[in-house]
């Protein structure tokens, strides 16, 4: 056994200086400390070096001939995998000036030359002390994401037994005893109803989003466009024929075929049609457009109606979990807050798109952009 233990190095750091003196100094003092040091004599070096392995931080000097410090940092600030690695500037200028230009390109740190070598490690050790942290943060973070939705999931599955035995009890009440009952009884019985048939779509809806969220893939198969979404339409032709809303569709005379989930596309059909018939009044039209984008190579499914429509301010978080717009009309409607981000997250996960044009008393129209291949 020996004294000496072989220490693994401490963190990777990039130096970058066009001046092979000042690169020799400050590596050796690195290297000294443990740390894994690379060296490279120019911007342009830097990147590449960079983009083979991205360092844990970046000495990087200001005057250099090409490209200059600044230049080097905007790059890496603009990509998003290289954006979070500090930069520290290195420069014999010590204008205020300057030191105010590197912290607008993004830089942590500035070290004006000559530098003493306690500086230098310090504002290193710190600056790693930071990204560890930031790691440990992002880590904690996922960790309690996971656990946050491992617990969402088994509390809405044992909500399922007790639910369905209040439903099964409610049916029973309905059949056999509902004629003995007061009419104030009916009614209690009525809201039993309702608040159990709110509670299953909460707990059906929390229960998809969250296996859509594990990212449970996609079972895609060609499908027919028209027939099935035909057959989708089927299904809301009594609901739409209750409130007198005609339910029609449009068509190309070309057959399109695409690669689908079945039963997922099937669900945002759903919440789409269903959101249609829901939020549009007695009387209305609902109509569903299919049409191909030969040069975008795409399909485009709408989905419009001519009811009640949404307000600008709404527009962009009607896809956000739970949000529902709060109006006295609204109320009355029973929904979760979820269709629509279920409905996103279908699309995005076949790599397609979702947009909404709206406007309040004009109706909507929400276009669903699918590839073709
Ligand atoms: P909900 O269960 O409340 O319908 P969604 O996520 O499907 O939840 O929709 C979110 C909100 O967006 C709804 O509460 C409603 O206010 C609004 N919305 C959705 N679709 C339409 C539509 N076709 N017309 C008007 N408002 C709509």
């Amino acid at each position: 056994m020996t004294a000496h233990h072989e220490r693994a190095p401490l963190a990777d750091i990039l130096i970058v200086d066009d001046t092979p003196a000042n690169l020799e100094l400050l590596n050796i003092m690195l290297k000294d400390r443990g740390y894994r040091v690379r060296a490279a004599i120019s911007g342009q070096l830097a990147l590449q070096a960079i983009e083979v392995e991205p360092p844990d931080v970046i000495l990087l000097d200001i005057m250099m001939p090409r490209m200059d410090g600044y230049e080097v940092c905007e790059r890496l600030k603009a990509q998003e995998s290289t954006r979070h690695i500090p930069i520290i500037f290195i420069s014999a200028m010590h204008e205020s000036q300057n030191i105010i230009h590197a912290f607008e390109v993004g830089g942590v740190d500035y070290i004006t030359k000559p530098f003493s070598e306690q500086e230098v490690i310090a504002r290193v050790e710190n600056h790693l002390k930071i990204v560890q942290q930031r790691r440990q943060l992002i880590e904690s973070y996922e960790t309690l994401d996971r656990l946050k939705s491992r617990f969402i999931r088994s509390a809405t599955h044992d909500l399922k037994n007790p639910l369905n035995l209040i439903r099964g009890c409610i049916s029973i009440l309905k059949t056999m005893d509902y004629e003995t009952f007061t009419d104030q009884g009916q009614q209690y019985v009525e809201y039993i109803d309702q608040g159990a048939r709110q509670m299953q779509s909460l707990i059906t809806d929390i229960l998809d989003l969250a296996k859509l969220k594990t990212g449970t893939s996609l079972s895609p198969e060609p499908v027919s466009l028209e027939p099935f979404i035909v057959d989708t339409m089927a299904a809301f032709e009594v609901i739409a024929y209750d409130k007198r809303i005609t339910l029609t569709a449009k068509f190309p005379d070309e057959e399109i075929i695409v690669q689908i989930d079945r039963e997922q596309m099937r669900r945002a059909l759903d919440n789409l049609l269903s959101n249609a018939l829901k939020y549009t009044a007695e009387q209305g039209h609902v109509v569903i457009r299919m049409s191909k984008d030969e040069t975008a190579g795409t399909v485009h499914i709408s989905v419009r109606d001519n009811g009640q429509g949404i307000a600008e301010e709404d527009l962009d978080r009607i896809f956000d979990e739970f949000y529902r717009i709060d109006t006295p009309q609204n109320r009355q409607i029973e929904g979760t807050g979820l269709g629509l981000s279920i409905v996103k997250m279908i699309i995005e996960q076949h790599n397609g798109s979702i947009e909404v044009e709206s406007g309040v008393d004009e109706g909507s129209d929400f276009r669903i952009v699918l590839p073709l291949e």
